[in-house]
């Protein structure tokens, strides 16, 4: 996959892909990374990216030319495809896992990071496949949410997992909350991790496993089981957890 992230503020990326899962696919070749300053391509003599808001009003907004000019030239090297080109936007669609499953199908992506009060309509109506929002509030620019989504994507890629079947069991991949986690010692501090794991019993830790995750998610997002179907045997551990509860 590529990775092309234009940015007024190339240096806040570094300690991000450099570090970590998202530097091991770099090296893996999984992925590769182009972090862009769209001020390099202003077409005017101080090299501005913004101006004043027709109509008057506070704050700044990004021009269209720099924006446009380095879709265009990051277009034209493209060998594959065409990239998606997605604005990281607070009035974008609200960025969830399955739009990183979505993503990480994709051989090229272009990342937009807005800045200032915001930027020139024209980006969004023209050149923009896709506008992402990381959460219902505003962030001073863009750069946070495009890390957001590429790490969330990048981790998706094959050879990026050490554990390619890990991240199918991660919350919201299968449409619920994961189950609880343990590790050693089995008792810290008198505080017991639960029996049945110890069992070595694979079936039972399995249903124990499924029981938690409906329970979890149960808990504390109900609202995720109006977006999933559950199979008989879910329905089934479902209907005990609720009991569990009364
Ligand atoms: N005036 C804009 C509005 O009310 O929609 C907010 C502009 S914000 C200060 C500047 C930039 O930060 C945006 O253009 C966008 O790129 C980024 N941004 C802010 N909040 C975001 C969010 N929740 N998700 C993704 N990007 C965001």
């Amino acid at each position: 996959m590529k990775i092309d992230i234009l940015t007024l503020f190339p240096d806040m990326f570094s300690g991000v892909l450099g570090q970590s899962m998202l530097q091991k696919a770099a090296e893996r070749a999984a992925v590769e990374y182009n972090v862009v300053n769209f001020r390099d391509y202003a077409d005017n003599k101080h090299s501005t990216v913004d101006d004043y808001p027709y109509g008057g009003g506070a704050g700044m907004v990004l021009t269209p030319q720099p924006i446009f000019d380095a879709i265009t030239a990051l277009r034209e090297k493209a060998q594959s495809k065409p990239p998606r080109v997605i604005l990281l936007c607070p009035q974008g669609e609200r960025f969830e896992q399955q739009k990183a499953e979505e993503l990480a199908k994709e051989e090229h992506l272009i990342f937009i990071c807005g800045h200032y009060e915001g930027y020139d309509e024209r980006i969004r109506q023209h050149i923009v496949t896709d506008e992402i929002s990381i959460g219902d509030y505003v962030l001073t620019g863009g750069e946070l949410g495009a890390m957001v989504v590429v790490d969330s994507v990048v981790r998706l890629l094959p050879e990026v997992l050490g554990n390619q079947e890990s991240h199918l069991k991660d919350s919201f991949s299968t449409g619920l909350l994961e189950h609880p986690h343990y590790t050693r010692p089995a008792d810290f501090r008198g505080l017991k991790v639960p029996e049945v794991l110890l069992s070595g019993n694979h079936k039972l830790i399995d249903e124990w496993r499924n029981k938690e995750a409906l329970r979890r998610t149960l808990e504390r997002r109900p609202d995720l089981f109006a977006k999933i179907e559950l199979t008989t045997e879910q329905e089934k551990w479902l209907e005990e957890v609720k009991k569990d509860g009364q």
